[in-house]
This record gives C-alpha cells, sequence and structure tokens, in this order.
C-alpha cells in the first residue's frame, strides 16, 4: 500500500511510519515541523519506501500518484504546544481534515484520523467508553484543540454518511515513549526530564488527578490493527491502567534516583524536596481512563507494556537528549 503520513515527523507520526514501512508498505511523509523534528524525518529518509513533503495541510496537497491509505496525525497534541498554536491548533483539526479528506475521496484511500481522549473533556463518566459525548468547554483554553478535533470526528463521519468514504477513527489516550520532544510539556517528559537534571518534578495541583498512561508500541499495533480492520470507530485506544500524577512521578523519580527517592518520598507530599506544587491549570482534566472493551472485542487488542516497564524503555533515550543538549551548552575550553 502506499500510505500518506501526516505529522510524520512527530512522536507517534514518526513510530507509525516505521510500523508500516516494516509491513512492506511505502510511506509519504507529510509534516511542517511546527511541533515536529527533523531528526525523526532524517531516520525515516534513511529506510526504502519513505519519502518526505515539507507542508502545512491546513492548505490542499495535491499528490501524483495512487494513495491506498490516509492516517491524519498532524496536529500539535501537547497542551503546552496547543496553548501556544491555538490558531494552527484549530486549522489543522478543521482545514487540515477537510484537505486530508478530500485528498482521500480523490484517490478513493482509506482516512484514519488521530482523534482524542480530549473528546471527552473532564468526563462526568468514568472509566470512558466511546458512546459518552462529553464535558467539554468550548470557549476555555483547552477548547481549541478538543473542539478541532471533535470537528474533525464530525466531518470524518460525514464523509462517510454522505460520500462512502472508508473511514476510521481512533480516540487516544496519553501515549509516551522515545521519541517525545523533551520540552513539550507533557507529564511524562517533564518529570523524566527534570529528574535527570536533579530539578524537583512540577507537580500540578496536589497531584491526585489520573491519567492512564499508554506505551507507544502497544498503541501502534493497536492503530496498525484498526487501519486493517472494519471497524469505523470512534475506537478508544490506551491503557486501562489509571495513575494519579503523583504516583507518575513517584515512579520516575524511583527509577531515575533510586535511593534519594524513597526517602525523600516519604515525607509527604508537601514536603518531598524532589517535587514541586503548581496550580492546576484552567480545565485541567480530573481524571481519564479508556474503556478498551470494543478494541478488545473488534481488534483483539490489549496493551501489554506496564508503567514500569514502558518507562524503564524510554528514560534511556531522554538521558541521551538531555546529555546531548547539555554537551552543546557548555562552552568548548
Ligand atoms: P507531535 O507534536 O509529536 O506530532 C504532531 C506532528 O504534526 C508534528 O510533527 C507537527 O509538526 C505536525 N503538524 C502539526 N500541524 C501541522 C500542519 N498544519 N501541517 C503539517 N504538519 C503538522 O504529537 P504526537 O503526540 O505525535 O500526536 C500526534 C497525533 O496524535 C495528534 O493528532 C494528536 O492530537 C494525537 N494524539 C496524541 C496523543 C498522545 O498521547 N501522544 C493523545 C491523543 C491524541
Ligand atoms: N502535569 C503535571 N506536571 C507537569 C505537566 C503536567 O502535574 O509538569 C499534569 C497535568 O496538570 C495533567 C497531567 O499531568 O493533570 C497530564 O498532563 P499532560 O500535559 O501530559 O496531558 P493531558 O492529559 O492534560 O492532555
Amino acid at each position: 500500500m502506499r500510505i500518506v503520513l501526516t505529522g510524520a515527523a512527530g512522536f507517534l507520526g514518526s513510530h507509525l511510519s516505521e510500523r508500516f514501512l516494516d509491513e512492506g508498505h511505502t510511506v509519504v511523509g507529510v509534516d511542517n515541523f511546527i511541533t515536529g523534528s527533523r531528526d525523526n524525518i532524517a531516520l525515516l529518509q534513511e529506510r526504502e519506501g519513505f519519502e518526505f513533503h515539507l507542508h502545512d495541510v491546513s492548505t490542499p496537497l495535491f499528490l501524483s500518484g495512487p494513495v491506498d491509505g490516509i492516517l491524519h496525525f498532524a496536529s500539535p497534541a501537547s497542551p503546552v504546544d496547543y496553548l501556544e498554536y491555538p490558531i494552527q491548533t484549530l486549522k489543522v483539526g478543521s482545514l487540515g481534515t477537510h484537505n486530508m479528506l478530500g485528498l482521500a475521496r480523490e484517490k478513493g484511500a482509506r482516512f484514519l484520523l488521530a482523534s482524542t481522549s480530549e473528546v471527552y473533556g473532564d468526563p462526568a463518566i468514568h472509566p470512558q467508553p466511546e458512546t459518552y459525548w462529553g464535558n467539554v468547554n468550548p470557549v476555555g483554553p483547552r477548547g481549541v484543540y478538543d473542539e478541532a478535533k471533535r470537528f474533525a470526528e464530525a466531518m470524518t463521519s460525514a464523509y462517510r454518511s454522505h460520500h462512502g468514504l472508508d473511514t476510521r477513527i481512533v480516540r487516544i489516550f496519553n501515549t509516551y515513549g522515545p521519541r517525545m520532544r523533551p520540552g513539550d510539556g507533557r507529564v511524562v517528559s517533564n518529570f523524566i526530564v527534570q529528574a535527570l537534571r536533579g530539578e524537583s518534578l512540577t507537580l500540578y495541583g496536589d497531584g491526585s488527578q489520573t491519567r492512564s498512561f499508554c506505551y507507544v508500541s502497544d498503541l501502534v499495533e493497536g492503530i496498525y490493527r484498526l487501519f486493517h480492520s472494519d471497524c469505523p470507530g470512534p475506537v478508544n485506544l490506551g491503557n486501562p491502567v489509571e495513575f494519579t500524577v503523583r504516583e507518575l512521578a513517584e515512579e520516575i523519580l524511583r527509577q531515575v534516583v533510586p535511593t534519594e527517592a524513597e526517602s525523600d518520598l516519604k515525607s509527604g507530599v508537601e514536603n518531598a524536596s524532589r517535587l514541586r506544587r503548581l496550580p492546576l491549570p484552567e480545565d485541567d482534566p480530573k481524571v481519564r481512563q479508556p474503556d478498551i472493551t470494543l478494541a478488545r472485542r473488534e481488534l483483539g487488542w490489549e496493551p501489554v507494556v506496564d508503567l514500569h516497564e514502558g518507562l524503564t524503555r524510554t528514560i534511556p533515550w531522554f538521558r541521551k537528549q538531555v546529555n546531548e543538549s547539555d554537551a552543546r551548552a557548555r562552552p568548548l575550553t
């Protein structure tokens, strides 16, 4: 198959591109590098079957030749990123999705939309099944991302019902792993980088809010299966094991600075010197946990990498990034 993958320079897009290449498909990566990394594209360009187009998908994209599938992953994804680029986020979710749906229709290609657990907002139902309509503040700071993705889902559904396009929608829950940008502001990257640098971990609020963290290889497997299935979705993909943000901080400290962490954390959240309390951002969801009954049934999919193992695989990658950036910052003597 010839696959177009928007957002190929990003965290998930680069892993997914690799997966499709590994399976013998060709991949056309498209990205404008707004939050992506040129290093990820350089890695992919070493592979046979990969080509790259530097392009903002919020403007129409014309490609020659056949296209069998389009996976639309382009969008700032971290709260820090989408708050820095609110208009671009709204545009890539709306205009970008429309453009990629148009390309899929023109080429007769299957279209898969990367949606998000954020469509559930600050959920009133827990865990969240796909049938839940969500609790989103359209005019709050996170509205630029949440509403863009909700519009993208509506647009994808309309192309399916009105134009008969072959579509899939995946609602992705918090995913982590190598190739996250160290400065992307998400909790896993922040905590690991802070722990490696010997800084205090920035705990927003009291750390009792929850998230369910999925390791990237599990997510990629789920998306690959969904793309090849007959299930239009939306389908939740995420690890259903829920942690408080404080528990995540503790696990990361235990892995990065094991001896220090135990005694320090015993002193409690207010006193632990390795934790620094900061205000909870506006509209920060209090809980989040996927109900993955549908993915289990339709895709035979289940995450296999737990948080401990996933962090063990992720921390060395961040250590390398931190060491390289520290080495660059050191003046030559
Ligand atoms: P990322 O920021 O690493 O990757 C996004 C990529 O999209 C970047 O390379 C960026 O440059 C590119 N991009 C953004 N706007 C673009 C535009 N207009 N034209 C071309 N390229 C553009 O983020 P990620 O974590 O890899 O997320 C990828 C997708 O998955 C996003 O759509 C995001 O909403 C979705 N998602 C991710 C998570 C997660 O936990 N990582 C959770 C839910 C949903
Ligand atoms: N968070 C935190 N410290 C940080 C970054 C994030 O305590 O340095 C919290 C944030 O308030 C949220 C959770 O961690 O409750 C997950 O945040 P993230 O930005 O990773 O993604 P979200 O799930 O909110 O989209």
